[in-house]
């Protein structure tokens, strides 16, 4: 399976090439950071052909946790045998037991191009009193050096290519915007801090960073003056911190003003999204990340800075604040990605 993997990897024709790749990878390291988040390294020659073109921001990647005495599906075989696109039905045709589950995670720090090439990915413990949760918590919370999964991620070499665009699994795209908005949950601290990291100085702005507890406060590095700002939750309602740390944050429409005295004018309702049903997932266009950001803005009005905002966790949390910035504050929405991570009470399906 590791040479199915690596055959891809090595493929030079670099129009022709996937994407995305799958990479059999093995657990490297277990390491408990706080009460809630677990870091899990995985390692492997094939990760020599992981990879994006800059920072990996908030990278997703998908992991096929194998179900409990089974070896992971091989999902490079299936890339690699017929139509490439198909094999997430030639995955889902397979027997339960045989297919695992699949699940989505951040890349939280990638080591590929060095001679032990290692991803970390930070799995955030949601169990019970009796150990349980989702595959994916109870898999990490078992996870020893050694365990191998599948880890379905982009293919470096085809992110060197002009057409690389299409992996589509980097959300952060804020265009010409020097003032940004970062708010997320537990889920989401992994990508808030690899973005945060890799923000340059002249980027201002609020990170909130909803967490269940005061131990899971991390330091983040960042030569960005963005304000961060961790939110335990302690006994209080999921999202109920953020909330009102992102209402407080911000009360002007898409321009934020420097001087912060301009008043709120509300937008239209935005379109209701069943988070039963669907996934909320409401990003800007893909364009945005072609603007250079020396552009000059024609429509910017004076003394006025563009704003983006990149919201992610729970996907009632995130509508409630989709809500709030689109309808009554008005914000642009072609100025926030609003990403349901998880949905309370439904597993991730796939
Ligand atoms: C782009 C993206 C990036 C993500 N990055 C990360 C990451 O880096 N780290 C991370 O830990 N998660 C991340 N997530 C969230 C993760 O995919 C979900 O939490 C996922 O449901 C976990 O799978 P599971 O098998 O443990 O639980 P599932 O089988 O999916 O769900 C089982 C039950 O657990 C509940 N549940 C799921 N997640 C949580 C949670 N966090 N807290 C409380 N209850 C929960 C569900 O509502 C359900 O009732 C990301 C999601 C997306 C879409």
């Amino acid at each position: 399976m590791t040479d199915v993997t690596q055959r891809s990897a090595r493929r030079t024709a670099a129009d022709t090439e996937p994407m995305v790749l799958a990479f059999d990878v093995v657990v490297t390291a277990v390491r408990d950071l706080t009460p809630t988040f677990r870091r899990i390294t995985f390692g492997g020659a094939c990760l020599t052909g992981f990879g994006v073109v800059g920072d990996t921001l908030d990278l997703r990647i998908k992991i096929v946790i194998p179900s409990e005495g089974r070896d992971a599906p091989d999902i490079a075989a299936m890339m690699s045998s017929g139509d490439a696109s198909g094999w997430y039905q030639r995955w889902l045709g397979l027997d339960a037991a045989d297919r695992g589950s699949m699940r989505t995670y951040t890349v939280r720090e990638s080591r590929c191009s060095g001679p032990r090439p290692e991803i970390d990915v930070d799995f955030v413990m949601h169990l019970d009193a009796h150990g349980r949760g989702g595959p994916a918590a109870e898999w990490a919370a078992a996870a020893r050096p050694g365990d191998k999964v599948c880890v379905i991620g982009p293919n470096a070499s085809a992110a060197q290519c002009r057409t690389a665009g299409a992996y589509g699994g980097i959300e952060w795209s804020p265009g010409l915007a020097q003032h940004v908005l970062l708010a997320g949950d537990e889920t989401a601290v992994p990508a808030i801090s690899a973005i945060l990291e890799a923000l340059p100085e002249d980027i201002g702005g609020h990170a909130f960073l909803e967490v269940p507890d005061g131990q899971d406060i991390r330091p983040i590095r960042s030569r960005s003056s963005v304000q961060v700002t961790w939110l335990p939750r302690g006994d209080r309602p999921h999202g109920e911190h953020l909330e009102a740390a992102v209402r407080d944050a911000v009360r002007v429409p898409g321009w934020v003003s420097l001087s912060g005295r301009e008043s709120a004018n509300g937008g239209g309702e935005p379109e209701d999204v069943d988070i039963d049903r669907t996934i909320l997932w409401e990003t800007p266009q893909l364009l945005e990340t072609a603007i250079v950001r020396s552009t000059v803005n024609p429509e910017r009005p004076p003394g006025t800075q563009p704003f983006y905002a990149w919201i992610a966790g729970e996907a009632a949390v995130v509508r409630s604040l989709r809500r709030y910035l689109v309808r009554d504050v008005g914000v642009d929405r072609k100025q926030v990605a609003f990403m349901g991570y998880w949905r309370k009470g439904r597993a991730e399906q796939a």
